[in-house]
């Protein structure tokens, strides 16, 4: 039972604190465990990050002042991982933390299954009396004032208001919610713990005899069962991958050990969660972003129980916490998904998975149809196990696939924009044979931007330097970025050449009205962030396709990976060209695995299928390999011209970006941070390359300037050691400039 503890808080801090652990707390003092500590002059929620046998010498120790939880929320090996994230991504030990558990699991104590919430007694109309009244010194109780506002105007308010959680909110210590509770606005009571129950199931699925490839890589993983090792799995779409999965799994069961299957948020359809609880039952847990704060809690805790042992999850699942780890699953294992953005640490899901396997000393696999460069270049070198599903396993259909140059088009057919004649026509066969197509463009609104004819420019965002788009529906300007929206009220003149702007090119609601146009007689049904904005209308909208109420899907990159519908013939990148010109050493590899995913999406049943790739640019061999299935060409080339440049695979990048809403002041402390660097760099061992101070892209985003400096290096942790911990004060946010971290950004 320790005496002593450090506690690490959620907060970026450079170190954890020791303190002193009462008596009567000893007992549950363990790693791991939450706990109420004082920090500065409040009682802050911390993690027990380490047991300390002896108190360090000479300094005044605090007490403990309670714990949160009864049992410790992170356990051993989890704790190690955390270390990892804070060393390699750069941030603290408490920050690293706090994404490890689910906010629902955060917001409520474990203790004697009770958890405290929040009623408020006061009617809306006197809240808001009260919030106006409060001045801006008690800023405290204004900011509870305006969250209890918040709370009572929510559509959700039947679900109780956690103390825990507004406190979060509100940024205030207990006694400020106490006050409030003595002059009677809330009041504060214990409620009963949430119950847990099973998850529920679906119909059973029963394993088919492996094929000989499937066979092979499933003896192979299970030859390391009880060690680290990593393995790639390479295979197409509807090569037999998930079977593979569910087999390592399967044995990873039988020996009273438990998984962890990442897929793409993107890809974590019922049908795929089906599938795993079909084979497993009661001992899958599913975890994603849209459940509720309720299902997600009950998924945490019947894993941390111990009752679901399988663990289905996007990104942070990897932070489950399962004991007797038996094999980690990343799928789709090229998906930038699996990057965390947003909050700190900017963590890969994907390589976390390697390293907790290591740490857990169990196989990790890695799949998918187009694996990363990085992984691929894992295998080269011999540090993964690359394993290849060469065939589909229910292959008989043929997939034709036509490569279909834009710039032809324009001149033979310019009214029907995105709609080539070849997809015209294969459209009309198609819907002629009551089949069903695909089309995929990576573009919402009607028109992705109002252009000036003589110069080019494009009517921006107040906020951001990207174009607006036109959308038709709601007669609306909209800024993709920021979310800004303006009536549309043309004409808007070009500033410089004094002549109207004119919308140019196509986004899905403009292919759309084409598509009605051309096809009177047909159904279609568009998905895009636009038409899937309230819960449940991506299900529905896939659940009205598979029964064939409508006959074209068009969409946004949600429709391109993991559906399968075994009566679509058909389908057609619109434009390949968007990604193919982002500015960005990765396009070439984005393009080429999203042009392999969309096409892989036709010909999955009895029929034969046809894909349609259309660019202005056909003569790009990403393009060229990608419609042809040349993965290997694809991979020579694009390794060797990274290679050249010392781009990842062959380093990492480190990326440092400053925000201002001044320009100069994001600017000045990007040139300070560089002149260091440079200094420090003198005494690094290993590659090291960094650029000038450049503008990051975009240059302005959410009203503030972006600079940024990249760094590529041999060795992160090298790089974290002799770089960016010595000058760690100057990569803080100041009241005026943001400092964000990125490693190996996506
Ligand atoms: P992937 O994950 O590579 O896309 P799946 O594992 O989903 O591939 O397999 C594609 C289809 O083939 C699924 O419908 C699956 O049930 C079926 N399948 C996979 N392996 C076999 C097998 N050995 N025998 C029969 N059917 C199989
Ligand atoms: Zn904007």
């Amino acid at each position: 039972m320790p005496k002593y503890v450090s506690v690490a808080f959620e907060a970026n801090l450079d170190t954890h604190y020791t303190y002193r652990v009462p008596e009567n707390l000893r007992e549950g003092a363990l790693m791991g465990t939450r706990v109420m500590a004082p920090l500065g002059k409040s009682q802050r929620i911390g993690y027990i990050v380490r047991e300390d046998p002896d108190a360090p010498k000479g300094i005044e120790l605090k007490e403990i002042g309670s714990l949160v939880d009864k049992v410790a929320m992170i356990t051993p090996p989890l704790m190690k991982l955390a270390i990892f994230v804070s060393e390699y991504y750069f941030c603290g030990l408490g920050q690293a933390l706090r994404c490890f558990l689910p906010a629902p699991v955060r917001h409520r104590a474990t203790d004697l299954g009770l958890v405290h919430v929040v009623k408020i007694k006061l009617s809306g109309p006197e809240l808001e009396d009260l919030y106006k009244k409060c001045s801006e010194r008690f800023w405290k109780k204004r900011n509870l004032l305006r969250c209890l506002l918040l709370k009572a105007a929510a559509p959700d308010q039947k679900t109780p208001l956690l103390l825990q959680e507004l406190r979060e909110r509100a940024e205030c210590d207990l006694a400020s919610v106490r006050a409030l509770e003595k002059q009677g606005v809330i009041e504060i009571a214990l409620e009963k713990h949430w119950s847990l129950r099973d998850d529920e199931a679906a119909l059973p699925n029963v394993p088919p005899e492996l094929t000989e490839d499937q066979k092979r890589a499933v003896d192979l993983v299970l030859e390391k069962k009880n060690e680290f090792a990593a393995f790639l799995l390479h295979g197409v779409t509807g090569s037999g991958k998930t079977e593979v999965y569910l087999h390592i799994i399967e044995e990873a069961l039988k020996a009273n050990k438990t998984a962890i299957v990442l897929v793409p948020e993107i890809a974590l359809t019922p049908q795929t969660a089906d599938r795993f609880r079909g084979r497993f039952g009661s001992k899958v847990a599913v975890l994603h972003s849209a459940q509720s704060d309720k299902e997600r809690h009950n998924q945490w805790w019947r894993i941390r129980e111990g009752h679901a042992r399988v663990v289905v999850g996007a990104r942070s699942a990897i932070f489950s916490p399962v004991s007797d780890l038996g094999c980690v699953i990343v799928d789709e294992e090229h998906e930038g998904s699996y990057k965390q953005n947003g909050e700190a640490p900017y963590y890969n899901a994907r390589d976390l998975a390697v390293m907790r396997a290591k740490l857990e000393n169990c196989p990790v696999v890695l799949g998918s149809a187009t694996p990363s460069l990085e992984s691929v270049r894992n295998a080269q070198i011999g540090k993964y196990t690359l394993l290849n599903l060469k065939k589909r396993v229910c292959a008989s259909a043929d997939i034709e696939t036509e490569l279909v140059d834009l710039n032809q088009e324009v001149l033979a057919a310019p009214q029907f924009g995105l709609v080539s004649r070849s997809l015209k026509s294969a459209l009309a066969n198609c819907l002629e044979r009551r089949e069903q197509a695909i089309l995929f463009l990576n573009r919402r609104g009607y028109v992705p931007r109002l252009i000036c004819p003589e110069c080019y420019e494009t009517l921006k965002c107040p906020s951001c330097s990207v174009p607006l788009a036109y959308h038709k529906r709601d007669n609306q300007l909209k800024c993709h970025l920021c979310g800004y929206t303006a009536e549309y009220l043309p004409p808007y003149k070009c500033p410089d050449c004094d002549v109207n702007l004119k919308p140019a090119g196509y986004g899905t609601q403009r292919v759309e009205n084409l598509l009605h146009a051309l096809f009177p007689e047909s159904k279609i049904g568009r998905m895009d962030r636009d038409t899937t904005s309230k819960r449940g209308s991506h299900e529905k909208i896939l659940g009205d396709f598979a029964s064939h109420e409508f006959d074209i899907l068009l969409g946004t990159q949600m429709i391109a990976k993991g559906l399968d519908f075994h009566n679509v013939t058909l389908v057609g990148v619109l434009n390949a060209d968007i990604s193919l010109n982002t500015p960005d050493f990765r396009s070439g590899e984005r393009t080429f695995q999203l042009v392999t995913q969309v096409v892989g999406r036709s010909g999955r049943g009895a029929k034969a299928g046809k894909s349609i790739v259309q660019s202005y640019t056909p003569e790009a061999s990403v393009l060229r390999c990608a419609v042809s299935g040349d993965w290997e060409g694809f991979v020579k080339k694009e390794m060797e011209e990274r290679k050249e440049f010392n781009y990842p695979p062959f380093s990492h990048i480190i990326e440092i970006v400053f925000r201002s809403k001044e320009g100069k002041k994001a600017y000045e402390a990007a040139a300070k941070v560089q002149k260091k660097l440079a200094a420090l760099s003198e005494g690094m061992t290993g590659y090291f390359y960094m650029t000038e101070v450049e503008e990051a892209y975009p240059a302005f985003a959410f009203n503030e300037y972006r600079w940024q400096i990249h760094l590529r290096v041999s060795s992160v942790m090298r790089a974290m050691e002799t770089l960016l911990r010595p000058i760690k004060p100057f990569l803080k946010n100041t009241s005026s400039v943001k400092c964000q971290v990125d490693v190996d950004p996506v």
